[in-house]
């Protein structure tokens, strides 16, 4: 990404993630035990949510996927909680010297419902960001894997702004 790109005071960034489900297991979304009946085919804790927002993030700021940053081949992630990536992206965040303004995730699956879960997944997850997160909810339907019930999927949508106190001062400012 080009330097007047990243000098922008408001970068926008999209998530998408989708993991085979099978029974058995916990079902981690946004950081709560969302089903303890059936789990995410993963080689971490397969967080759909927090995986889709991380990308969000990580494509706002213009970099490399979460599977480039967190590679399932690397035994350090193997079963680690989804909320280390979240931390870890939102610590770049920092780094680049900015916030998040809030995001929009949008989760798709036939099961566990997510209505009954909302309020506790956006209270967990507003902790962990710090910002004001949106749930939203849809099943496709039927009509492919996670319309029956066989995956799980979620896209996030982040907005980030630089963080107050960190403007870049115009180059003309200490002319006289
Ligand atoms: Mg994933």
């Amino acid at each position: 990404m080009n330097r007047d790109a990243m000098s922008m005071s408001l970068r926008v960034g999209h998530g998408f993630d989708l993991h085979r489900l099978k029974r058995g297991g916990r079902l981690m979304l946004c950081g709560i035990v969302a089903a303890e009946d059936m789990s995410a085919v993963a080689h971490s804790d397969g967080d759909v949510a927090i995986h889709a927002l991380v990308d969000a993030i990580l494509g706002a700021l213009g970099r490399d996927d979460i599977g480039r940053m967190f590679p399932d081949t690397d035994v350090r992630w193997k079963g680690a909680s989804s909320s280390i990536f979240l931390e870890r992206a939102l610590c770049e965040v920092r780094r680049a010297g900015m916030r998040v303004v809030n995001a929009d995730l949008t989760i798709l699956a036939r099961w566990p419902r997510i209505d009954p879960l909302r309020a506790r997944m956006r209270d967990a997850i507003e902790s962990l960001v710090g910002a004001p997160v949106n749930i939203k909810a849809g099943t496709n339907e039927g009509c492919d894997a996670v319309g029956r019930g066989a995956a799980i999927a979620a896209h996030a949508v982040v907005l980030l702004a630089k963080a107050s106190g960190t403007r870049r001062r115009p180059a003309h400012a200490n002319r006289r």
